[in-house]
């Protein structure tokens, strides 16, 4: 098993090698790094990199040199990946540096949508039912147009609302056909995310979609979305268990050398 979505220090996780201890221990057969990766041009973007402090824009070729080492003193695959940052207007600036970067493989994730982090519950209390439901429409526009630009190899995290309390229950299945019908053209495969099954039991995508995605014979990826080695092995037991109850056989052919 693959855990294809795991963060490091080269973004808002813990030290290479101690995600990869991890993973040898939970016994996993290989581990990707996908830290965030922001490249868009615009003020607002700039502004919010400038304020976390990584980028892996600047720092992958270093990230690079690091997972040789780790390689060179493990049995597991390591995976030099990414995930990136989707919005449509910045596709020219992400396929530029995709295609100098030269990762083993890419994830595309719509964590902002109309220039906010749709994880930030603060920020969807206030707003109206029809405020709530612009977002959602918005928010899978931006999902559909980052699986019909084909730039990544998986789309995270497809139902990301759900995390979020606020803006639950908005997502309905015609949402959820558009999607599977945009993946089932695609060369783009969405992932099984269990980065919050142990916290708040929320499985992406959530059971109604995973069945929508299934009946459009939608193949799957899986990742646990890890920041700290202790999930990593705790998550990888969720995982198992996950494609055992729904008899996923996870896709890993896209990946070059594996
Ligand atoms: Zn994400
Ligand atoms: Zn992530």
């Amino acid at each position: 098993m693959h855990d294809l979505h795991t963060h490091s220090n080269y973004s808002d996780g813990k030290f290479l090698f101690r995600m990869v201890r991890a993973a040898e221990r939970a016994g996993l057969d290989g581990i990707g790094f996908t830290d965030h990766c922001n490249v868009s041009p615009r003020a607002g973007a700039k502004d919010a990199r400038a304020a976390r402090g990584f980028n892996l824009d600047r720092t992958y070729e270093r990230r690079r040199r690091a997972i040789d080492q780790l390689r060179e003193e493990s049995e597991i695959a390591i995976y030099d990946a990414v995930e990136m940052d989707y919005d449509s207007r910045d596709e020219a600036e992400i396929r530029a540096f995709l295609s100098a970067a030269d990762f083993d493989y890419t994830i595309g994730s719509v964590h902002d949508v109309m220039g906010t982090n749709v994880q930030v519950a603060s920020a969807f209390e206030d707003k109206s039912t029809d405020e709530c439901t612009t977002v959602v429409d918005r928010y899978f526009d931006q999902l559909v147009a980052l699986i019909e630009s084909e730039l990544f190899d998986i789309a995270a995290h497809a139902d990301l609302l759900e995390r979020t309390p606020p803006l639950r229950g908005y997502a309905t299945e015609t949402h959820y056909y558009r999607v599977a019908e945009a993946f089932a053209d695609s060369r783009t495969i969405p992932e099984i995310n269990v980065g919050r099954t142990l916290s708040d039991e929320i499985l992406h995508p959530g059971r109604t979609f995973i069945e929508i995605l299934r009946e459009h014979d939608v193949p799957f990826t899986i990742g646990s979305d890890s920041h700290r080695p202790d999930e990593v092995t705790a998550r990888a037991d969720i995982l198992e268990d996950v494609l055992w109850e729904y008899d996923i056989e996870p896709v890993t052919s896209f990946i070059p050398n594996r």
